[in-house]
């Protein structure tokens, strides 16, 4: 086996038609086959060997016979073309083997004196020499061209350059296979995502002319793609978009972005072949290719979206206007109580009063029954008042300091607190944007509870505050007798006790008046039992920079 250490020399006119043909045969042949074909018979005629095959680098990385060849001679040399696809390629002499390692062009004189079966079929069709030269593309070897000759074979120089340039060429065609490959595996790829992508997938000319229509959009639409390929687009709109739809499409073109969100102002609507109308979310990007445009719009019908959030909006209306009407309710009802109310209670304490001499004992008693449940009704109506009030009379949002506010809390419950021996301690409080007097009405229905539902000990009540995220948490906590967390959500329903009157006085509304104010302000509320057996009153409230 030799390689080519010698100059290169002049190239004579026979070569360059050679390297005409195989240039040629590289830009013309559609398969890389058809390309080997004819540069093996170009390469064969110029030199006058009897064959050449191909072998070719599996993506594995081993060698292998292309099985493509050309003999001038196929019937004598069946049986070494045989021998040869039958032996591996790395028993077979090692030529190829050898130019495929080195990326040289290599040759050997006594084919024919190879042991085993290629050797011998060499013989037979008087096969004597072989010459082969690397298929490159850029540095890599990515097969081989192998040639057979009668003759004992010397390559001049010129030739072994021809044959590299020819290599090189084959080499261009297996670069252009390669990326015809890769190209329709992305296609594929990209086939795949398309069709099992559910949102409509249409493509549209600079005419507006569909050229693309994928399943989901068939399914959208209720068209099927033959319907629609090359109609206009018009077609997938409702009439009273088209015009809109078109200066939009217009704008997007001749803008720079290269895809936005269509409909940004507003919803944006499509056609089904049945004339119905659907709403949609779509998003639109173009791209250019060979000066043309194409427009590629990905669409979602969102009806069941719409419809849901439209319900929603009822429903939240809806809420919104009975509470209100329970509101003026409570409010009307509440204050037009108040007055006969007076009658009673004025009258029976009247009675009292005057004939109070002429009552006996048991009279004295009833008359003070009536008084007392007069005093409780006045007592539930007045709180009943408040609490309609929360939403309907609330004041404005304002910068809220809640030190000062509950300063003033304190300063009202002060007689409780002496009464009750409590001892009342705060943390620093925040200043948060709210109603002021409602914020002092939550810390003084908080903290008159905390005082009035202890148990043995003095009450120890203290107020704390917490930032927490983009909120203050404010907490109330008490060493009072707790509360069951079965009930932690029923006290805050207006009216519900979890004790009689006898054992502590109430109305049942304060902490629904609470719930009611603190989510006026965007808050939460919510109990807790304490470590020592009391309760944790918090509640939330959003801490706004500007109020800071
Ligand atoms: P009222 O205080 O007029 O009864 P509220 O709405 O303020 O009405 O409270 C409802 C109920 O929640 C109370 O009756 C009481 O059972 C329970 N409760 C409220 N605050 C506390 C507390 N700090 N400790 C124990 N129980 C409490």
């Amino acid at each position: 086996m030799s390689s080519s250490p010698e100059p290169a020399s002049p190239l004579d006119p026979a070569l360059v038609r050679l390297l005409q043909v195989v240039a040629v045969a590289a830009n013309e042949s559609t398969s890389l086959e058809g390309a080997l074909r004819t540069c093996l018979a170009a390469v064969c005629e110029h030199t006058g060997w009897r064959a050449g095959h191909a072998l070719m680098v599996q993506p594995g990385g081993a060698l292998a016979a292309a099985d493509v060849w050309h003999c001038t001679d196929a019937a004598r040399l069946e049986r070494f073309r045989t021998a040869l696809r039958d032996t591996p390629v790395a028993e077979e002499g090692g030529l190829a083997g050898h130019v495929a390692r080195t990326g040289q062009p290599a040759w050997m004189e006594d084919v024919a004196n190879l042991p085993g079966a290629v050797g011998a079929a060499a013989a037979g069709a008087g096969i004597r020499a072989a010459a082969a030269f690397p298929v490159r593309v850029g540095q890599e070897t990515a097969g081989v061209l192998e040639f057979f000759s009668e003759q004992p074979l010397m390559p001049r120089p010129a030739l072994l350059d021809a044959m590299v340039a020819v290599g090189a060429q084959v080499g261009r065609v297996i670069e252009r296979a390669r990326a015809e490959a890769a190209l329709r595996l992305s296609e594929a790829k990209f086939a795949g995502i398309i069709s099992i992508s559910s949102d409509a997938i249409v493509s549209v000319d600079e005419e507006q002319r569909i050229t693309f229509f994928n399943q989901g959009a068939e399914n959208t639409f209720g068209y099927a793609v033959d319907e629609v390929m090359g109609q206009p687009l018009e077609m997938l709109l409702p009439d009273a978009f088209r015009a809109a739809h078109a200066a939009q499409v217009r704008g997007f073109g001749e803008s720079p972005v290269a895809a936005r969100r269509m409909g940004e102002r507003g919803q944006i609507s499509g056609r089904r072949k049945t004339g119905e109308v659907f709403p949609a979310d779509a998003s639109i990007s173009k791209i250019e290719v060979g000066g043309q445009r194409i427009y590629t719009a990905v669409l979602r019908d969102v009806t069941e979206r719409v419809e849901a959030e439209e319900a929603l909006a009822r429903q939240a209306e809806e809420l919104a206007r009975s509470n209100a009407e329970l509101e003026q309710f409570a409010y009307v009802a509440s204050h037009d109580l108040q007055e006969p109310l007076r009658m009673v209670a004025s009258y029976t304490q009247l009675l009292a009063r005057r004939y109070g001499g002429r009552l006996d004992e048991d009279a004295h008693e009833f008359i003070g029954y009536a008084v007392d449940g007069v005093q409780r009704m006045q007592a539930l109506i007045s709180d009943l008042l408040a609490y309609s009030r929360v939403g309907s009379r609330g004041g404005t949002m304002d910068r809220t300091d809640l030190n000062a506010v509950l300063a003033r809390t304190l300063d009202g419950l002060g007689q409780a607190i002496e009464e009750s021996g409590a001892q009342v301690t705060a943390d620093t409080l925040p200043v948060v944007t709210g109603d002021a007097v409602q914020l002092g009405q939550v810390l003084q229905n908080l903290v008159a509870n905390a005082v009035k539902f202890h148990g043995d000990a003095p009450p120890r009540v203290h107020v704390g505050a917490e930032r927490n995220g983009a909120e203050w948490v404010i907490r109330v906590r008490d060493n009072g007798i707790g509360i069951a967390p079965e009930y932690a959500q029923r006290i805050f329903v207006i009216f519900q006790r979890l004790h009689t009157r006898a054992e502590y006085p109430g109305t049942g509304i304060g902490l629904s008046i609470c719930k009611k104010i603190v989510e006026r302000h965007g808050g939460r509320i919510w109990v807790e039992s304490a470590p020592d057996g009391g309760s944790v009153f918090s509640f939330t409230l959003p801490a706004t920079s500007e109020a800071e």
